[in-house]
């Protein structure tokens, strides 16, 4: 079989999943065109809005991006919703493939009493806060009214989030974070910062390299108890290499708290707890009833879980932010998603209904894998599934379409940001930031940022 002519291939998503698949797909295919379509009118997901602000060098990998969709054989295609602008099946009909990267935009909740208390909130509403997501300015945070927040969880970006409450403001505003954030943190009384993890010091999923960043950090020290630490000092020689030295610093940060004064800043770091319970006065947070846990390894030495002691002790806090992970959801009921994994049903990235392959249907990144991995994983996760499109469309397993026409002649009634139009927008944030000593000033409202495109 084969067809002839161009294959057409569009994406849903413009993070690194989106991007990364169209990259491989045109490097190894001389006759694929690639349209990535995004929700908003800004590209790169979760580079822009997940990533911290005071880690400018991840985001490095846009200039990549950006030489890609500038090229005449990959267009962006923004402010233009998957799902409900145009459905699955109707964008189908104009494209050879289809690759849904739409990553995983809502978050997992701890199902505790007084979850929905004042002060309580997902990690992906606070860093969507202060990275700028069109609808989360007003986030109305209580930064002021009590000096502790306690994170739930203890990966990297719990990490981001401690680090975002306890770094000096004067560093923060030469940062691309929003201008709202930094005017919110500028009254900030949080001068300790809990991060809770139900297991022990050898199941931390933060690295060392955001770790040491946190045990520099001016003015604030990081609390790591010694007798937590104590019972592992003598197998670290033997954990594998990057447990090893990450389990090395945890030791020589650990300390009998005798250090720290009033005057320091703390983070936190307290083992084998699970939550129990909001506990709130009038709806509003004033504190965390944790469950101490005992930790049981399995026979082979394999796993480590978690199992409750039955002994319970209460943190006061004004803050709580649960930080247990992004979870994506379904965005068209013609997409076999596996609501329990919180996934696509898919074998390689090609889209699998009750153990059928739809042709043409892909899926790459964070909704393909579930949400965990850095961008480097993502990348990996998209050029398997740019190589399962590649692969089929040399079998001629890819669908034809059922049109030559230019789906952006059909959209009707919708305003398409065009790549040529984010850069109107990426100019003028730059140019705002610029007035004010930093990268860039993020346009947070999408009418503003249409506006723009007009002038
Ligand atoms: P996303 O980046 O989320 O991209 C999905 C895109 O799809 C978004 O632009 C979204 O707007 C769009 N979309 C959603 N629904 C629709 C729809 N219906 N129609 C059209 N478009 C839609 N990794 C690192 O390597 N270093 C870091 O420092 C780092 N920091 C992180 C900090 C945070 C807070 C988070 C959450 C993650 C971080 N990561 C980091 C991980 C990294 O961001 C992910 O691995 C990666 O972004 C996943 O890529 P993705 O393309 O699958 O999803």
């Amino acid at each position: 079989g084969g067809r002839r002519g161009l294959t057409r291939i569009a994406i849903v998503g413009s993070g690194p999943a989106g991007f990364y698949t169209a990259h491989h797909l045109i490097k190894q295919c001389d006759d694929v065109r690639v349209d990535i379509f995004e929700a908003l009118p800004v590209p790169f997901g979760l580079i822009r809005f997940g990533v911290a602000p005071d880690h400018p060098e991840v985001k490095n990998v846009i200039n990549q991006f950006t030489t890609l969709a500038l090229t005449d054989r990959c267009r962006f295609i923004g402010n233009i919703n998957i799902g409900t602008d145009i459905n699955i099946n109707q964008l189908r009909s104009y494209y050879n493939g289809v690759v849904l990267a739409y990553g995983a935009e809502e978050d997992k909740t701890m199902g505790i009493k007084g979850e929905d208390s004042y002060g309580v909130f997902s990690a992906r509403s606070f860093v969507s806060w202060y990275n700028g997501l069109p609808g989360y300015e007003n986030l109305n945070l209580n930064l002021s009214s009590g000096d502790t927040a306690v994170i739930i969880g203890q990966g990297n970006v719990a990490l981001d989030i401690a680090r975002i409450l306890l770094t000096p403001l004067d560093t923060l505003k030469e940062t691309d974070i929003c201008s709202h954030a930094v005017d919110a943190l500028s009254f900030s009384k949080i001068k300790k910062v809990i991060m809770v993890g139900r297991r022990g010091p050898l199941q931390v999923a933060f690295t060392i390299k955001e770790l040491r960043e946190m045990t520099k950090l001016p003015q604030c020290k990081t609390m790591i108890k010694h007798k937590d630490m104590l019972p592992y000092k003598d197998i670290i020689s033997e954990l594998p290499r990057p447990r090893k030295r990450l389990t090395e610093l945890m030791l020589k940060t650990s300390s009998d708290g005798r250090d720290i004064s009033n005057d320091d800043n703390v983070l936190e770091l307290l083992f084998c707890r699970s939550p129990m319970e909001i506990i709130a006065r009038n709806e509003i947070t004033k504190g965390i009833k944790l469950e101490i846990n005992e930790l049981i390894e399995d026979a082979n030495g394999g796993n480590t879980t978690a199992v409750g002691s039955g002994e319970y002790e209460t943190i006061d806090c004004s803050m709580v932010l649960r930080s247990i992970g992004y979870k994506s959801r379904n965005i068209d009921p013609e997409i076999p998603f596996d609501e329990k994994l919180g996934i696509i049903n898919n074998s390689k990235g090609r889209v699998v209904n009750n153990g059928t392959t739809i042709n043409g249907l892909y899926c790459s990144g964070w909704v393909k894998r579930g949400p965990t991995g850095v961008i480097l994983t993502t990348m990996n996760d998209a050029f398997e599934t740019a190589g399962s499109i590649i692969e089929d469309n040399k079998n001629g397993m890819l669908p034809s379409s059922n049109t030559a026409r230019d789906i952006l002649n059909d959209i009707k009634g919708f305003e398409p940001v065009l790549f040529e139009d984010w850069l109107k927008i990426d100019e003028e944030e730059k140019r705002r930031g610029e007035l004010v000593g930093k990268p860039r000033e993020k346009i947070v409202s999408v009418l503003e940022m249409l506006q723009i495109i007009k002038n």
